[in-house]
């Protein structure tokens, strides 16, 4: 399990680059930004992820659904990308989708390759921490 662990903390490390270089083109000038309260909160499958990595998240909202996201800040989402709701790694709304697909081919593939990976290893640590396939 650890190994397995160590492997998903790098996927989440490799994936972020590409991710990162197109938010900081398309984020700036986004006029309906997708981190409300609802987008940041954990579901069972991440707290079940979550705390298989031993770092403790509880579910429970504190704001409104719509307000902002309880962990953006002035320098964006404050958490380590591998402790965020599952979802802010492999949602990409339309104009982010269109930038990534727009970079060079190679990078974009790789990228995708990146993605399939970290998902396949995520399903692997909550197989093993429910004792059965997901
Ligand atoms: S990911 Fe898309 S919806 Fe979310 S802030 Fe960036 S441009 Fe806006
Ligand atoms: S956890 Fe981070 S990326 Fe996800 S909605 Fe909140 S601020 Fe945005």
């Amino acid at each position: 399990m650890e190994e397995l662990i160590y492997k998903l903390k790098e996927a989440f490390d490799e994936v972020a680059p590409f991710i990162e270089r197109h938010t900081r083109r398309v984020c700036p000038e986004c006029q309906k930004v997708c981190c409300i309260d609802r987008h940041g909160r954990y579901d069972d499958e991440d707290l079940l992820f979550i705390n298989s990595l031993e770092e403790q998240r509880t579910a429970l909202p504190d704001r409104a659904e719509t307000e902002q996201c309880r962990f953006l800040d002035e320098n964006g989402c404050s958490l380590p990308r591998r402790l965020r709701p599952f979802r802010c790694t492999w949602y990409f709304c339309p104009p982010l989708l269109d930038s990534m697909r727009a970079d060079r081919g190679r990078d974009y593939r790789e990228f995708v390759e990146r993605l399939r990976r970290l998902q396949e290893l995520r399903r692997g640590v909550l197989a093993h921490s429910t004792g059965h396939a997901i």
